[in-house]
């Protein structure tokens, strides 16, 4: 509460369109439809030095892993053609895409516990949307044009030398930087040595892969120089369906209302109404990069990035006040029912991703590094009897999904002595290339008494693995029975 010995808080911005924000209208939009331009201002705080923090770091994640390699194969590439992907130096093939879907249900499931749990974190910390534009386009802009109230005037100026210098130094790294981000997603489809060949011969040895790349560019340029937040607000999928996903008990960012209000400036008339904390100086409107009022209450377009709670931490320090006059609350502790974590909602899509990620988990585990099958040969008779032997002729399919070739040997065993000829009893193989031995196994119909089983055992050179699969041996006494 004010004191009539406290200092003067800090005035509004000059240069504000100070757009009160009603609470049931878009902070990015005009009561006739049109948009605002954002233009948050700079906020400093413990919250921006941690969000650089893992912004760096993501960048470095989302950019640079498509462009390493990892044991000398992609550390990201999903290779379509081939029917491949590479995730952190292990190979895959189409038959394992499941797993592919495992991470994704897993990562999924993640999410909606996250947002039942802290609202909209993923948004204000970690989607590439924010990480790429306030950790890299916003600065940029920054560098260039200013603090706000620099590119609030310079969006006002009229058209000079000046102005269009600046726009365009900003636009052409703009173009520089969307062009490294199109190039390394491209990296994720053709890897990048490919990428670096590509690039080599230039765009008339490879055209459509320059057109995408120039197409992608187009996107990021039209996103992260226009559409922006517009894309959090109205486009994004997952932010519209926050209203289904929180509940009264998710954690958000929260103005606490009885503390702050009544709002209104600081008086140092005696017999001034006391006040409550809240200065309405509206930095929490200004750096908010979605336009919203948090003191109207929560909102979908809150992306929980926190620049409010630095913006107001900052002026609740120069009043000497106690910060977090915004900060974390559910709705329930905002009405004083207290903090309730674990609740149904939040069980259920936890123990989901954990059932997922212990799936993916344990599939990873017992991956063995080739994939084997016997099939019997199409068209003709699963076994044959002559006078003497009972035949039985079948494939062996091999797929290597080694990261390097590898030698497979080949051999068959029985309980009783038999007679094997095989295709080949040893293959080499390509990474992720595949092989079917033909194979028939004669045994004397004397000792041929009943079910029969033969062991195909096959020798992987590369990992060393031995894997012993059974096949039933047919005869007529074996299927009569
Ligand atoms: S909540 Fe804090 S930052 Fe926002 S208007 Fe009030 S005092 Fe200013
Ligand atoms: S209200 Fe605060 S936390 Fe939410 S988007 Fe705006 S600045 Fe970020």
């Amino acid at each position: 509460m004010t004191s009539p010995t406290e200092p003067t808080p800090p005035t509004r911005l000059p240069l504000l369109p100070t757009h009160a924000v009603p609470p049931s209208t878009l902070g990015t939009m005009k009561h006739d439809g049109s948009r605002i331009k954002m233009q948050p201002a700079d906020v400093k705080g413990k919250w921006m030095t941690r969000r650089r923090v893992v912004f760096a770091l993501l960048i470095a994640f989302y950019v640079v892993m498509p462009l390493v390699e990892i044991g000398g194969k992609p550390a990201i590439q999903l290779d379509a053609a081939a029917r491949r992907f590479y995730l952190f130096g292990a190979t895959f093939n189409a038959q394992d895409f499941w797993m592919v879907l495992l991470l994704v249900l897993s990562f999924a499931f993640g999410l909606l516990a996250l947002t039942a749990w802290r609202g909209r974190v993923w948004c204000g910390w970690a989607c590439p949307q924010t990480v790429f534009l306030e950790g890299v386009y916003r600065p940029i802009e920054r560098f260039f044009e200013g603090s706000r109230e620099q590119r609030l005037k310079l969006d006002a100026a009229p058209w000079s030398a000046r102005k269009l210098g600046l726009r365009a130094a900003k636009y052409a790294v703009f173009l520089f930087v969307s062009l490294n981000i199109a190039q390394a997603a491209a990296a994720i489809f053709v890897g990048p040595r490919e990428l670096l060949a590509m690039i080599l011969d230039g765009p008339r040895a490879h055209p459509e892969a320059f057109l995408l790349v120039m197409g992608f560019t187009a996107v990021l340029m039209f996103n992260f120089t226009w559409f922006r937040e517009q894309f959090c607000v109205v486009l994004c999928p997952y932010g519209r369906l926050q209203s289904v996903l929180h509940d009264k008990d998710s954690i958000t960012v929260s103005y606490f209302e009885k503390r702050g209000e009544p709002r209104g400036k600081v008086s140092k008339a005696p017999a001034a109404a006391p006040k409550g904390d809240c200065v309405d100086c509206n930095r929490c409107v200004v750096v908010c990069p979605t336009g919203i009022d948090i003191r109207n209450g929560m909102q979908m377009e809150c992306l929980a990035c926190l620049q409010c709670v630095d913006a107001c931490d900052d002026v609740m320090h120069k009043l000497k006040r106690p910060p977090e006059l915004i900060g974390f609350a559910s709705h329930h502790e905002l009405i004083g029912k207290g903090r309730t974590v674990l609740r149904p909602r939040l069980a259920v899509y936890s123990a989901l991703m954990l059932l997922s990620l212990g799936t993916l988990g344990f599939s990873l585990a017992t991956r063995t590094p080739f994939e084997s099958n016997v099939i019997r040969t199409k068209g003709s008779n699963p076994f044959v009897m002559t006078a003497e032997v009972v035949r039985n002729p079948f494939e062996i399919h091999l797929v290597n999904k080694n990261p390097e070739p590898s030698r497979f040997h080949l051999s068959i065993e029985a309980p009783v002595p038999i007679e094997v000829v095989l295709g080949t009893p040893d293959v080499e193989l390509a990474s992720l290339a595949d092989a079917r031995v033909p194979a028939m196994v004669s045994i004397k119909r004397e000792l041929v008494k009943g079910p029969l089983e033969l062991t195909i055992v096959i020798t992987d050179s590369h990992s060393g693995v031995v894997k012993r699969q059974p096949l039933a041996f047919l005869s007529p006494m074996s299927v009569g029975r």
